[in-house]
């Protein structure tokens, strides 16, 4: 009885990853975004904002495209 409900759960999560890794995958991601781990990539190194008056550094997540401004 006990062996027999292992067995199915493991089926039924067998069947999701077969059918549907990359929208999991993409899920993951997003996940991962709205939590706030974004895959910063550094889009302009070391700009000079006028407005803060000093060096900045633009990055951009390469998942959902979102920017931030890092003061050097
Ligand atoms: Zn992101």
């Amino acid at each position: 009885m006990y062996g027999r409900e292992q067995t199915e759960q493991l089926n039924m999560s067998n069947v999701v990853q077969f059918r549907k890794p990359t929208l999991k995958q993409r899920h993951k991601g997003k996940t991962l975004c709205r939590s706030g781990f974004h895959r910063w990539e550094i889009k302009q190194a070391k700009q000079f904002d006028v407005k803060q008056g000093r060096l900045v550094t633009l990055y951009q997540c390469t998942r959902c495209g979102e920017t931030k401004v890092q003061a050097e």
